[in-house]
């Protein structure tokens, strides 16, 4: 193969061509005329990696990790106690995301960190979908999409996140749980417990307090052979403020009593 002519290259800074294809983007087949080849394109291996890294920068955009962005597992201090179980556990995932990984533990135990760490490091390999959601915030976009006028855009956004290549349900069991969020919750859960779709999940709660039908679903040792439990006092407070981790924040706020309201004003 060989470069497209210079005279049909874009104009740029020489320093910034691919040394291939010379800017171009494709080579030309390096064969004689009348060969059935001649004259069709490839696309230079250059353009190949500029696809790749749209691609990831698509994924990234439609993750909801911006705030997260941050946390990998590299700067997670895996040496507290009580954290060393989820530590390897959610490294495992991220490194072969299969089944459903949960997660119980206080506030300040580092799951938000660790399950944001699985969803970077799952993002970087660049060809899977990865949905990372707080659950009282899924449900708030799935309710103000939701409605006569919107019926497409909450179809195609549940279809999204029901189907998400990995879905991340950070803090689950804080949502107002109206009849409607929680049939919404289990037409989720339900969806990836039938396809057994990759699923990381946090929560607050204890595991008794959580929606039967979900937790039965959660308990099913072939999709998830251990519920990890963390126990690791205030995993922000243990470690140094300032040094690698951020000061403790204050504890956010509880969720409960808001009223559920969707745009017109209904009660759901
Ligand atoms: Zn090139």
């Amino acid at each position: 193969m060989r470069a497209i002519s210079s005279a049909q290259a874009a104009p740029a800074e020489a320093e910034d061509f691919c040394p291939s294809c010379k800017g171009v983007g494709y080579l030309v087949m390096d064969v004689p005329y009348g060969h059935p080849e001649f004259g069709h394109l490839i696309a230079c291996n250059c353009r190949h990696a500029q696809r790749m890294q749209q691609r990831r920068e698509h994924l990234f955009a439609i993750s909801n990790l911006g705030p997260f962005v941050s946390k990998t597992f590299d700067n997670f201090d895996a040496s507290v106690s009580g954290v060393a179980r989820a530590y390897a556990r959610a490294l495992k995932f991220a490194e072969q995301p299969v089944g459903w990984l949960i997660l119980f533990g206080g506030y300040g135990t580092g799951k938000t960190h660790l399950v944001a760490a699985i969803a970077n490091q799952v993002l970087n390999t660049g060809y899977r979908t990865v949905l990372f959601a707080v659950v009282p915030d899924l449900l708030d976009h799935l309710r103000s999409t939701f409605g006569p006028t919107s019926e497409i855009a909450y179809d195609e956004r549940f279809e999204q996140v029901r189907g998400a290549d990995v879905l991340i349900l950070d803090d689950f069991g804080t949502e107002n749980a109206t009849p409607w969020a929680r049939e919404k919750l289990f037409q989720i859960f339900n969806h990836r417990y039938n396809y057994k779709l990759p699923t990381v999940i946090t929560s607050n709660r204890k595991p008794e307090e959580i929606d039967p039908r979900i937790f039965s679903r959660m308990s099913d040792r072939e999709l998830c052979d251990e519920i990890i439990m963390i126990d690791a006092g205030d995993y922000r407070r243990t470690t140094a403020p300032g040094q690698r981790f951020e000061p403790k924040k204050p504890e956010p706020p509880r969720r409960s009593g808001r009223r559920d309201v969707d745009r017109t004003g209904r009660n759901f």
